[in-house]
């Protein structure tokens, strides 16, 4: 099996018929062998009865209901799970993404790279607040990670079997599917293309759904949220010692102050910086825990020539 096309499915009974026509009008023209895994996220509509009745004629056509909805980056690991390909490709089924393109990514994948991604130049008919505040995560995101998570791009991929097996073996339980992938390397690079308006049906990520994913890549892929306390503790220190010498100097040297005014002054900002300073320190501490918890590999080898003695 050449490749895998893993589609995560909810609520799509308007566009699953199109989506299908055209990945395999490029399946044909790509001259490979192939199979979709239909992933139904606990699908109100017809969907899946569609996906069934599809699989019934094709035997290339798998699926995987789940008993309820479980988020699209749970609905693509399961994919990914069964997927049997020697490449995987994940690719939404509202036809924002444009099938055709994986002819050109899985060109690319063939120059030698494990990871083709599809990076988009802009986004038609969404609207501008989840546009603005894609972006402003993106670039924040990118700010305070060390991984380089490239902006811009969602889960449309190709990504090759080495990459799969890894990612199978992620214990996490909030996937950031395109920070870890990132984080997995390997030689990655990606295609531009224009990401199309959404041929049918309606967005299944609400805000709320868009928070946690957004949430789970910060929180996966950074401490720096558990370290603002030891850093505000430090300012807020720095600045405590000083005004605390100008209460001092006030009420010894120019004697200009008001009863009790510079004890009181002292204590709190004695109080306040080493609060802050103490809970940074539990801050560090558990960022190192949640980086063991996390229970990634420490390291991912491409190829070696030592063979390892059970
Ligand atoms: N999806 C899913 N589970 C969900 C939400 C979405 O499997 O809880 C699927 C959906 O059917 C689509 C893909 O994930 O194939 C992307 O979702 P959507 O188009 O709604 O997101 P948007 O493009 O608006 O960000
Ligand atoms: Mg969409």
């Amino acid at each position: 099996m050449k490749l895998s096309i893993v589609i995560p499915i909810y609520n799509e009974e308007e566009n699953i018929d199109s989506l299908i026509n055209r990945l395999r009008t490029v399946v044909t023209q790509m001259q490979i062998s192939c199979e979709y895994i239909f992933v139904n996220d606990g699908s109100k509509d017809h969907s899946f009865q569609l996906i069934k009745n599809l699989a019934l004629a094709d035997p290339a056509i798998k699926y995987i209901d789940f008993s309820r909805n479980f988020g699209h980056q749970i609905a693509v690991s399961a994919g990914l799970d069964l997927a049997a390909g020697d490449r995987v490709a994940i690719i939404d089924a509202d036809l924002q993404d444009p099938p055709e393109l994986i002819i050109d990514m899985f060109a690319k994948m063939d120059q030698g790279y494990e990871v083709v991604y599809a990076k988009r130049n802009n986004r038609n008919g969404e609207s501008w607040l989840k546009k603005f505040t894609a972006k402003v995560f993106y670039r924040i995101l990118k700010s305070i990670t060390s991984v380089k998570i490239p902006v811009d791009t969602g889960d449309f991929r190709i990504i090759d079997r080495k990459v799969v097996n890894v990612l199978n073996q992620m214990p996490e339980h909030n996937k950031f599917l395109r920070g870890q992938i990132s984080w997995i390397g390997f030689k990655q690079t990606y295609v531009e293309y224009d990401r199309k308006v959404r041929q049918a049906g309606s967005t299944g990520y609400t805000y709320k759904k868009m928070i946690r994913l957004a949430l789970d890549g910060i929180t996966s892929f950074s401490n720096f949220p558990l370290k603002v306390a030891s850093i505000c503790g430090f300012v807020v220190s720095g600045i405590a010692f000083m005004v605390m010498i100008y209460a001092l100097y006030s009420r010894y040297i120019t004697k200009d102050y008001v009863e009790g005014w510079t004890s009181t002054i002292i204590s709190v900002l004695f109080l306040g910086g080493i609060q802050l300073i103490s809970i940074g320190i539990i801050g560090e501490y558990i960022s190192r825990l949640s980086e063991n918890a996390r229970n990634r590999p420490l390291y991912i080898i491409n190829e070696t020539n030592i063979k390892k003695e059970a």
